[in-house]
């Protein structure tokens, strides 16, 4: 069970889990003087921090400066600009949920239009949006539960903070009605991705209320997959072996197996050192014995995981584990994304390489793709085509399935790190897929602000 971390003695239990105030703590616990610890703390004033007793036993602490698990968790000055952190190491404690929150209001909080991602529900006298779910693409719905937006530990680079910073962007559904009222309506949904957040940081029985609907509703039929969004391998995989929810938990992944549903746990390792830890092997072991799949994918990163090398030895172990490699991702257009981006160029040469080093077996990964407004993006290749020195990009998933797997052309930049930095190849004006999208986004918006008239006008 995770408890908060209270005693100021080293042995605790890997659950055990710490704040932004207990920052300090953790360094003079092991002897350090971190030197910049005044701005750590300023930066974890806008970027949440939490980390397990597990996740900090996998840093080495000798090193820790260019310690890639300790540049997943632990704030670092860079990720803020120089006046940023003056303006918060300088701001008197009770004016700073203002400046706290105007800054977080420049990281672009939701990106990719997620805001446009959520569906409109139809009901008998009137319509609503439905703050909790996101359905993007035709087959799969992502559903947010309230109580799952948690995490285990927060990744620094998170590309979900304002799910832990709460308000207007946040999105989260308290109980499972909506969700089955809409996939009700949606026959083409075969599979629903729990997420977060961490939808594992709730207790079983909860998840099940969102679960067992989907195994016994016979409208409910067409959902074939049901995937749990996870980083618990890594921030605390004794939740599968040894904490009081752990029966609890397999008995659900059971009945899920038993209903002849396919089950993915979607985990999240952004470097091998997080793979190998004994208790994240014995988890895996035993999550792959009661039939479940893991899928691994992660974004590429500065300083946690940006060579060919780090890449293919993660691949490597993934596939010794059994689980299968996905995606690997650019890092997403939001919270510190200037201090971890890696540019398109190298991030898809680090791509080749390291396919390169592994055998086909962990050629199963598909990147390195952007996940942006019209859809998954991947880099694909760089060539020069009638003089010119083009990428190659293609639709992976698209939000319009016309597009899907639609190969074509952005002039090469060295130094573009997103879809928005790309220009159109061979003197194009714009991407094929862009008047449409615009149409898309129009629709969307009315459809939203109809839905909020007639619930004003039901309100
Ligand atoms: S696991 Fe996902 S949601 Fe949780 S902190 Fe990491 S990136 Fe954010």
């Amino acid at each position: 069970m995770l408890k908060e971390k209270k005693s100021t003695a080293l042995k605790e239990s890997p659950g055990t889990w710490y704040t932004r105030k207990d920052i300090s703590y953790i360094f003079t616990a092991r002897g350090i003087k971190d030197d910049r610890l005044n701005e750590r703390l300023a930066v974890a004033r806008i970027f949440p921090f939490k980390a397990t007793e597990h996740v900090l036993s996998l840093i080495n602490w000798d090193n820790y400066k260019t310690d890639p698990i300790f540049h997943l968790i632990f704030p670092q000055p860079e990720m803020l600009s120089k006046e940023e952190l003056d303006q918060i190491l300088n701001t008197p404690e009770n004016e700073l949920p203002e400046v706290i929150n105007k800054i977080r209001l420049t990281k672009n909080p939701n990106p990719a239009g997620q805001e446009f991602n959520r569906p409109v529900l139809e009901l008998e006298d009137h319509e609503e949006i439905v703050d909790g779910i996101q359905h993007k693409y035709e087959q799969t719905v992502l559903v947010f539960p309230e109580r799952g937006q948690n995490c285990f530990a927060f990744c620094s680079y998170c590309f979900r903070a304002p799910q832990f910073w709460g308000g207007e962007n946040k999105f989260s559904e308290r109980t499972p009605e909506r969700m089955i009222s809409y996939l009700t309506q949606h026959k083409e949904v075969t599979d629903v991705l729990f997420t977060g957040g961490d939808p594992l940081t709730m207790k079983a029985s909860e998840l099940e209320k969102f679960i067992i609907p989907l195994l016994e509703n016979p409208e409910l039929s067409h959902i074939q997959n049901i995937r749990i969004g996870t980083k618990a391998l890594t921030f605390y995989p004794q939740l599968f072996l040894n904490d009081p929810d752990t029966d609890k938990l397999f008995s659900l992944l059971e009945k899920i197996t038993s209903a002849e549903k396919h089950v993915t746990v979607m985990a999240h390792f952004s470097n091998p050192n997080e793979l190998k830890h004994p208790d994240t092997i014995k988890a895996v072991k035993k999550i792959k014995s009661y039939g479940i799949s893991i899928r691994s994918q992660a974004p590429t990163m500065r300083n946690i995981n940006d060579s060919a090398d780090i890449w293919a030895e993660m691949w490597q172990l993934q596939v010794k584990l059994g689980i299968i490699p996905y995606y690997m991702f650019i890092t997403r257009d939001t919270g510190p994304k200037d201090y971890f981006e890696v540019p398109l160029a190298e991030a898809y040469n680090i791509y080749i390489k390291a396919r390169e080093k592994v055998s086909g077996l962990g050629h199963t990964v598909r990147g390195p793709s952007m996940s942006c407004s019209p859809g998954k993006i991947c880099v694909m290749g760089i060539e020069t085509l009638n003089n010119e020195k083009v990428f190659i990009l293609k639709f992976l998933q698209a939000r319009n399935p016309e597009w899907q797997e639609r190969v074509f052309f952005a002039e090469y930049d060295p130094n573009a790190h997103w879809i928005s930095d790309l220009k159109p190849a061979f003197g194009e004006k714009e991407f094929f897929f862009e008047t449409e999208l615009k149409e898309i986004y129009d629709k969307k918006k009315e459809e939203f602000s109809h839905s909020l008239i007639i619930n004003l006008s039901f309100g």
